[in-house]
């Protein structure tokens, strides 16, 4: 069991409409594998971690062909499940080399700070979250049953992502610098505008949810259409949602299906990091960090780069080309 004392956690990620819970609360549940109605990971794929990166990605969806079996007539969801990424059976995209985003800007946004947790009273200061609504500046986040703080998770990926969306030309700018205990924020309503203030052709918000332990895969969230806010970016950020949603797929990356429209995404319109924005914008929620099998993945260094930040790169590749 997690204990943490003197923090506010957030029970899910930073993204919820709920507010802050107090210390421990949602840290009880057992670190038991959830149940999954999930086949066991292929025995054809496992890959370790220090090979995974020369794996080339054709050979991905190739190879998780589930074999032959007299339970073939089942349907299509029962044999889909079968390609979904397990912890230790991801395989890593390499790094592509290109120009495919020569030209183009991508902002990527860290969700949180591992700072918040000791700058409450500005972190839970309200701000205009836009569309009328006034929420906390930021949260702290949410964090696997060990600990593992989703802001690093953030961080990580949006760091290998921003090498590998530079190897293929794009200038990429970070909402906050690093994770720093000593840093906080920034708001929420600062994070959404970030991309307006240097033109960006596209915007990532990665964020880890906080859901009930048996609650598994990643959503992307993109911003409704609301008059005044995000009426203008409403279609294209819809197209940016498809292509990293499609991408994370590709990836072997399971839809949720526990919120939104049940198939990975989900549509909102009081969020401020989304409202804020003037350019093609999405948040993704990566995982279920209270699932031990999401939060397996979530924290392997392999995965964060080769499966998580390389599906970013490929989503925004499809989007921007
Ligand atoms: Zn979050």
């Amino acid at each position: 069991m997690v204990v943490v004392v003197g923090l506010a956690l957030t029970a899910a990620c930073g993204a919820g409409s709920a507010g802050t819970v107090t210390a421990g609360a949602g840290s009880s549940a057992p670190a038991a594998a959830a149940p999954t109605t999930a086949t066991p990971p292929g025995p054809s794929v496992t890959v370790t971690p220090s090979t995974a990166t020369s794996v080339a990605p054709a050979t991905q969806t190739a190879s998780r062909t589930p074999s032959a079996s007299p339970s073939r007539t089942t349907s299509a969801p029962a044999r889909r499940t079968t390609r979904w990424n397990e912890p230790t059976t991801f395989l890593a995209l390499p790094v592509v080399r290109g120009r495919a985003l020569a030209g183009m800007v991508v902002v990527l946004d860290p969700g949180h700070q591992i700072g918040n947790s000791r700058h409450l009273a500005k972190v839970n200061r309200l701000v205009n979250a836009g569309n009328g609504i006034r929420k906390a500046c930021n949260t702290t986040g949410t964090q696997t049953n060990g600990g593992y703080p989703e802001s690093k998770i953030a961080m990580r990926i949006a760091l290998a992502a921003k090498k590998r969306l530079e190897a293929q030309g794009a200038k990429v700018v970070l909402t906050r610098p690093r994770e720093d205990v000593a840093l906080w924020g920034p708001c929420i309503d600062a994070r959404g505008r970030v991309g307006n203030g240097v033109d960006a052709d596209a915007v990532v918000s990665i964020h880890a949810d906080g859901a009930p332990a048996t609650a598994r895969g990643f959503h992307v969230i993109r911003p409704a259409s609301v008059k005044g806010w995000t009426d203008d970016i409403a279609k294209p950020s819809k197209r940016l949602a498809i292509a990293v949603h499609d991408a994370l797929v590709d990836a072997g990356q399971r839809p949720a299906t526990y919120i939104g429209s049940h198939d990975g995404y989900d549509v909102r319109s009081d969020l401020g990091t989304l409202n804020w924005s003037d350019q093609p914008i999405v948040m993704i929620e990566l995982g279920n960090m209270r699932s031990a099998r999401d939060a397996a993945m979530l924290t392997d260094p392999t995965w964060q780069d080769g499966v998580a930040a390389a599906a970013i790169t490929a989503g925004v590749v499809d989007f921007l080309g």
